[in-house]
């Protein structure tokens, strides 16, 4: 037990305390789920496991509210493993060292987990209080919600009884939240052709580094710098005045990050190396003016590339460059409904090079339907012109606003009554498991909340320590109202 089983309310970090204690990384939720069906046993609950591991608890109604309309409390198991390069951590065995950092807790040199783990310590809270007032209740713990969404989307549609869901998993304190989006991605593979690299060329290694990055759908309003695109968009320019052929490029690394780095080898006559050099690095300068209130330590670099035995031919390279420049990035569509809420996005999140194709991820999301359908097919439309091959991912449901909700009514209120504050009603522009619970329960009246949580999926990774209690006192106070 360390200093966090001190915090209020103790029921709540107490359980927190513990689950620092438990490996539980995205697809190794085996110890994190043996540990709730002991907490479940312990206080005789009744509960199924399912067969892709995600855990059911009921709970019956306290005395007088058998009657009530049943709820859903759900938090996912799993977290992100994330540390600083500089520390050295057994994510399978070490227990989370927890750092008290002014108002907030962290974890030293690691992610916390608080995503989701305050969610689920405040599941596990109200299994054990027999003192609470509340109806029906049902605990839903899901696995691998941080990299695919698994528990979710294999969740049986018989498996819950209530039609009612509070998901704990949202990170803004004095907010509900009432939709999100649905994402799918798509690789895009394009034929190209090389020929050796000409007599009397040089290669140039060109370099676009220090871009802020971030995530592709909580950040993508926020209209950073796409490395690639940028990259792309500087050669296209050079290429309208000067004839050179493309070597290697790539950028981008994972499909939910924003690529923050960008590098291309080309060749060019040798003559007019030092003409395409400073061309580029005009370009570059431009956009870097274009964009310094959101990225001031973009740099750009240009070397001597190392000797390349093949290049691309002419037309792959003039193609290369029309494929990255016509492909979409960024904010397509903003909500008619909700203010300042992004629709639909897209992110162009990787390309890489080799021998005879390019390869592109793009990664798409939208709170409705039809959006999502009208990003990929612009996707596919400009593979098409290129020749382009796709694989699409499924693309998970999103969660539409319903703005006449029961839950939201109730909670508002309540929400306003005990805290003074107004909360704020919105959508996040990522995926949530509602989205996918949603579709499979026809009916399932839905809002997620939880306490302030910041940089989620890093080792900076903190919780507000007094919006926890807030958030616990708000969770109680609606299973007694909704009672
Ligand atoms: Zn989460």
């Amino acid at each position: 037990m360390t200093f966090v089983s001190d915090f209020e309310p103790k029921i709540l970090w107490r359980y927190f305390d513990e689950i620092l204690t438990i490996p539980r990384g995205s697809k190794n939720e085996d110890k994190i789920r043996r540990y709730i069906i002991s907490i479940a046993e312990k206080h005789n609950l009744e509960y199924v496991q399912d067969p892709i591991g995600n855990v059911v608890v009921r709970k019956p109604a306290s005395a007088g509210h058998e009657n009530a309309a049943g709820i859903i409390l759900q938090a996912h198991l799993d977290m992100v493993n994330e540390k600083n390069a500089n520390v050295e951590f057994d994510f399978e065995n070490d227990a989370l060292q927890p750092l008290l950092d002014g108002d907030y807790l962290k974890a030293s040199g690691t992610t916390l987990g608080a995503d989701n783990g305050i969610g689920v310590a405040a599941m596990l809270a109200v299994m054990s209080d027999n003192s609470l007032e509340h109806g029906p209740l049902e605990f839903l713990f899901t696995i691998d919600e941080e990299t695919g969404l698994t528990g979710a989307q294999e969740l049986g549609s018989d498996l819950l009884q209530g039609r009612q869901l509070l998901n704990l998993d949202t990170e803004e304190e004095n907010s509900l939240c009432v939709g999100c989006a649905g994402g799918g991605d798509t690789r895009v593979t394009v034929p190209v052709s090389r020929m050796p690299q000409p007599a009397g060329t040089t290669a140039i290694q060109f370099k676009l580094t220090g871009l802020k990055g971030g995530h592709s759908g909580c950040d993508i309003h926020l209209q950073k710098g796409n490395a690639l695109k940028l990259l792309a968009r500087a050669l296209f320019a050079c290429s309208e005045a000067m004839q050179f052929n493309i070597a290697d490029i790539a950028g981008g690394d994972k499909h939910n990050a924003i690529p923050r780095e960008a590098f291309a080898t080309v060749v060019i006559e040798t003559a007019n190396k030092d003409n395409l050099i400073a061309r580029m690095k005009h370009e570059m300068a431009v956009m870097a003016g274009e964009y310094k209130t959101v990225e001031p330590d973009l740099t750009f670099e240009a070397a001597d590339g190392i000797a390349t035995a093949a290049v691309l031919d002419d037309k792959s390279s003039q193609m290369l460059l029309n494929f990255a420049l016509a492909m979409p990035h960024g904010v397509i569509a903003m909500s008619y409904d909700i203010p300042d809420l992004v629709e639909t996005s897209t992110n162009f999140a990787k390309l890489t090079l080799n021998e005879d194709v390019i390869f592109v991820l793009m990664s798409s999301r939208s709170s409705i339907a039809s959006g999502m359908d009208a990003i990929r097919q612009r996707i596919h439309a400009v593979a098409g012109l290129v020749n382009g091959k796709l694989e699409e991912s499924d693309a998970y449901p999103g969660w539409k606003p319903n703005m006449n909700s029961r839950l939201l009514k109730v909670m508002k209120a309540l929400y306003t009554k005990e805290t003074g504050i107004e909360p704020e009603v919105g959508a996040i522009h990522a995926g949530l498991e509602c989205g996918i619970i949603g579709a499979k329960y026809d009916g399932m009246d839905m809002i997620s909340f939880g306490p302030q949580i910041e940089f989620p999926h890093s080792p900076d990774e903190r919780v507000k320590i007094d919006t926890v209690a807030t958030f616990y006192g708000m969770l109680l106070k609606s299973l007694k109202e909704l009672a």
